[in-house]
């Protein structure tokens, strides 16, 4: 077993057909096969052995793909990382992951890399390496960690997630056929990092795995993503809510009304979508959008709104084949339906362990239930709505708030482009329900006129006594939103 099997297995069926393309530039699946075993053999000959930590910091570029099955052929573990981070970061994760080997493209993080073995990625990187003989790909245990993944999870410093072979090839499998239904003629967007677990295993492994071709998108700006949906006739989108918040301003703001007559199916996952922006978004582009919900430490497929059921706007789904998920109290025990419990999961997709963090394991997965820190309630059909995280809950005064629920009413409210909802100290509370937003651009509605309508529309403590205007939330890689980051301006400061 090797996740860089289904690689070989895909070059065997379609050789010619396009497994990678950046703009012009387009690697067929015989040319990824040939080209990760070419760089495969370099590593062997570097003396690299199966186990072997290597990270890669790349951005969206196919030679990613080429160096990912590379490490994978070669039975080393693919330790990804975020190409902008910085000198500091860069030597927290190379020392936390004892690799051996980087690959990274020119001037990158200099001195952080002073002391490591390292592979200058450019265009085209591997051509010019002889192809072996031998298709190499050496056999691995399904339990044998394929990829490190590092998360931030709850708390603390970033933490690796050790995902298997078995893990992400199972995963892998279950988006391109139960839950994507892809097939070799799928062009899938890919514009969601590929080192983040969204895009590794639903953009690259999925399509992959299916023959499919990835149209990679190293940057996301909207208007370049219209152009590569409808120039490169794109089937298959997945995306961060942020992304489909983004798009729709932007189609929103073009003349005429967009249309990709080949988008088959968008699938959402990484955050909440609000419902308005759903309904928003399918309106415009005239598509149907699947939510899913899954973490770093779950491959990260844990549920979804399967294509043959019904949709839930609002809801994750229910599990994926393989997976199972619990609703519990603090105690492991069940709550009822229809109450609010943290998820807990079980299945091929849960992690082996945190990597050299055997405490943080065994407070995460403490029964052989991982404890995502999520809370959802379950309705009593079977699929499960995300109330909020547990460590965003807001209590004011002894009273539960969700900031989602809150962020759910400011996003009807036609002025609002974007908001997040926080927790601000409160001497008297403990907490106060404090609002960032976004407004559209033209829009021109003050945070009174906001605070007012969200006050009709919740009971009285849930509404925040604070609303402030910004021109951008702080989001992450992924492009999710940094509550973290967002706090109040100083009081008496125009809001
Ligand atoms: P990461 O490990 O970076 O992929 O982040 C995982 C976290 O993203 C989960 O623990 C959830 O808090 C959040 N998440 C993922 N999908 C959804 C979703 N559909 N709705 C709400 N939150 C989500």
């Amino acid at each position: 077993m090797n996740l860089a099997g289904t690689l070989v297995r895909s070059a065997d069926a379609f050789p010619g057909d396009p497994a990678v393309r950046l703009h012009d530039t387009v690697l067929t699946y015989a040319d990824l096969d040939r080209r990760s075993a070419a760089v495969a053999a370099m590593l062997d000959a570097r003396g690299v052995r199966p186990g072997d930590r290597i990270a890669v910091m790349l951005p969206n570029v196919p030679e990613f793909a080429v160096v990912y099955y590379a490490i994978l052929r070669a039975g080393a573990v693919v330790v990804p990382m975020n190409p902008l981070l910085k000198e500091r970061e860069v030597t927290y994760y190379l020392g936390d992951s004892q690799a051996r080997m980087i690959f990274a493209g020119e001037g990158c993080a200099g001195a952080a890399l002073a002391g490591i073995d390292r592979a200058v990625v450019e265009d085209g990187f591997g051509t010019a390496l002889p192809v072996p003989a031998e298709r190499g790909v050496r056999d691995r245990k399904p339990s044998d960690t394929a990829v490190i993944l590092y998360t931030s999870g709850t708390t603390g410093r970033p933490k690796g997630a050790e995902l298997t072979h078995a893990n992400l090839a199972t995963n892998a499998e279950a988006a391109a056929g139960d839950l994507f239904r892809l097939g070799p003629d799928d062009v899938v967007f890919g514009g969601l990092p590929l080192f983040h677990s969204f895009g590794q295993t639903c953009g690259l492994n999925a399509a992959v795995g299916a023959g499919a071709c990835l149209t990679l998108v190293p940057r996301f700006t909207p208007d370049s993503v219209l152009g590569v949906l409808a120039q490169h006739r794109v089937t298959v989108f997945e995306g961060v809510p942020a992304m489909y918040v983004a798009l729709l301003a932007a189609a929103d703001a073009a003349a005429g009304t967009p249309r990709f007559d080949a988008l088959r199916v968008c699938v959402s996952g990484g955050a909440a979508l609000p419902v308005e922006v759903l309904h928003a978004f399918e309106k415009k582009f005239e598509c149907t959008i699947l939510e899913g919900y899954g973490l770093s430490e779950t491959s990260p497929v844990a549920a979804f709104n399967h294509p043959d059921r019904r949709r839930k706007p609002g809801s994750i789904g229910t599990p994926i084949r393989g997976v199972r998920i619990r609703v519990v109290d603090d105690t492991g025990a069940d709550v009822p339906d229809g109450e609010v419990g943290e998820i807990a999961i079980r299945g091929h997709n849960v992690m082996k362990r945190y990597w050299r963090r055997p405490d943080a394991t065994a407070e995460a997965i403490p029964d052989g239930w991982f404890r995502t820190g999520d809370l959802a309630r379950r309705d009593d059909e079977g699929y499960l709505f995300i109330v909020d995280r547990k460590k965003e809950l807001i209590i004011r005064g002894g009273y539960n708030v969700y900031p989602r629920e809150i962020e759910e009413v400011l996003y009807e409210h036609p002025a609002v482009l974007e908001a997040a909802v926080v927790g601000i100290a409160d001497p008297a509370l403990g907490e106060e329900v404090g609002a960032a937003v976004v407004l559209r651009p033209g829009a021109t509605a003050t945070a009174e006129i906001l605070q007012a309508y969200v006050k009709s529309q919740v009971a009285p403590y849930k509404y925040p006594r604070r609303i402030w205007l910004l021109a951008a939330l702080p989001k992450g890689p992924t492009g999710k939103i940094l509550k973290r980051e967002i706090s109040p301006p100083p009081l008496g400061q125009v809001e």
